[in-house]
């Protein structure tokens, strides 16, 4: 009987795709897989720690699956992910439970981590990040008409409150040939929708090429596939070339959406931060994209209470997003980060401060969110099924403007039967908070 492991994926897509990384090894291993970590014999866990909260949540699910070990029959648990990087020195002793800890540049070894845990062996490994294989065969666990293409890994920005530049090493690109390769086996398998990724997606290339190459990949993955929605996420303002703009402009299949978190609007936070380019790169960035594609989804976050913003500061990025209008926009609260900058800034603000901010800013982009849901009514779009909820006898779906996770859904009725990856023009007739409303047109209305 081959072993059998399971897996709990936690993050960001960037992490889910090490996951998938890892999920192809065992299985060209021989190790059978499993969805219920009750079943397993090693349960994997491939964590997230780039704030608290998800510090929290990874330890919590090592608790929840290191009671299987207790009662149930499960034999070893991998520890990998951001959590094994940054807190290596740490796990072992704080949670014994842990048989084996893999760093973000061992993915590559999970097959001899599983072996040790199974045989009940403390296995740890920590080959170096900055030299990690990119990229590699997966076993795409998003459904089958979706998924993301990581160009990159690492980050170079060092941007003072966060934690990833030293959790996943400098910022490196893979080269254009293999991502084109790994769009088409993507293609080839029903993708018709590719999310492209990185910590810094706009920061693509220039390691590489010397220079920029963000445009020059999605004319390739465009020459050399027929994926109809090719989608950029995590781009950063100061990054966004005229070339950039022009492929926005020209490439029907490079969908009018962009992700371009701005952390904040304030030159003094801004520059606190360490963010490069102030208010003026962002309002210019945001200025050409709009003017070449007027209609053009723009998502954003920011952080609330960072240390040292002032009222009057925080005033002003409400102000921000008043007028910007952003289409989707995340705010976080500051996450004090040992070992990051910002976490030995003096003026630490209070949690019930960032409590406040984080609630206000968010009512300021529901109420711009509601006006523009109000204006989608009558409208169509086209919208990719996602599925079908017997309980509520109602489709849902995204747009074009709506990425996989993150944004809004359209819920919709059809006289016919819709399946899932398909695409179908729906009509809009409701807008809710944040979601909308609307009936498939059948081919006679078209
Ligand atoms: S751009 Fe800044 S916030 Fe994003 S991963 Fe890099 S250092 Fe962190």
């Amino acid at each position: 009987m081959p072993i059998t492991v399971g897996f709990v994926s936690l993050g960001c897509a960037k992490n889910l795709l090490d996951t998938e990384v890892m999920l192809k090894h065992l299985v060209d291993a021989g190790y059978a897989i499993t969805s219920d970590e009750t079943e397993a014999d090693v349960v994997i866990i491939n964590t997230c720690a780039f704030i608290d909260s998800a510090k929290s949540e990874a330890i919590e699910n090592i608790l929840d699956i290191a009671w299987l070990k207790e009662n149930r029959d499960l034999k070893g648990i991998v520890v990998t992910g951001c959590l094994a990087e940054r807190f290596r020195d740490e796990i072992f002793t704080e949670l014994p439970e842990v048989d084996a800890l893999l760093g973000v540049g061992s993915i590559h070894e999970i097959v001899s981590a599983v072996e040790a845990a199974y045989r009940g062996k403390r296995y740890s490994l920590y080959l170096d990040k900055n030299e990690v294989k990119l990229g590699g065969e997966r076993v795409v666990t998003t459904p089958e008409y979706t998924a993301y293409l990581k160009v990159g890994e690492g980050c170079d920005n060092r941007c003072t409150y966060c934690a990833i530049p030293d959790i996943r090493g400098r910022f490196r690109s893979r080269p254009i040939e293999e991502l084109v390769e790994e769009a088409k086996n993507l293609e080839s398998i029903g993708v018709k929708e590719l999310n492209i990724i990185a910590q810094d997606t706009s920061r693509y290339g220039l390691d590489l090429y010397g220079e920029y190459s963000l445009a020059e990949l999605v004319r390739a993955i465009t020459k050399e596939t027929e994926i109809p929605w090719i989608r950029l996420m995590y781009c950063y303002p100061d990054k966004i070339t005229d070339d950039l703009v022009e492929e926005f402009k020209n490439n029907p299949r490079l969908l009018k959406y962009i992700d371009l978190p701005i952390q904040h609007i304030d030159d003094t936070v801004l520059r606190r931060m360490n963010r490069h380019g102030g208010r003026a790169v962002i309002e210019d960035a945001i200025k050409r994209l709009r003017e070449a594609v007027p209609d053009i989804t723009i998502r954003s976050t920011a952080i609330v209470g960072f240390p040292g913003e002032t009222d009057e500061q925080f005033e002003t990025l409400c102000e921000f997003i008043k007028t910007v209008r952003f289409d989707h926009f995340g705010a976080f609260k500051y996450s004090r980060e040992e070992g990051t900058p910002a976490a030995e800034f003096e003026d630490q603000i209070a949690e019930e401060v960032k409590e406040d901010r984080h609630a206000i800013l968010m009512q300021t982009q529901n109420a711009v969110v509601e006006e523009k849901n109000e204006e989608k009514i009558g409208l169509s779009f086209t919208v990719l099924c996602e599925g079908y909820d017997p309980m509520q006898k109602i489709y849902y779906g995204r747009r074009k403007s709506d990425a996989p996770d993150i944004d809004a859904k359209v819920y919709f009725t059809a006289a016919r039967a819709i399946a899932e990856g398909e695409f179908v023009e729906v009509r809009i007739h409701e807008a809710l908070e944040y979601d909308l409303v609307g009936e498939a047109i059948t081919d006679s209305e078209e």
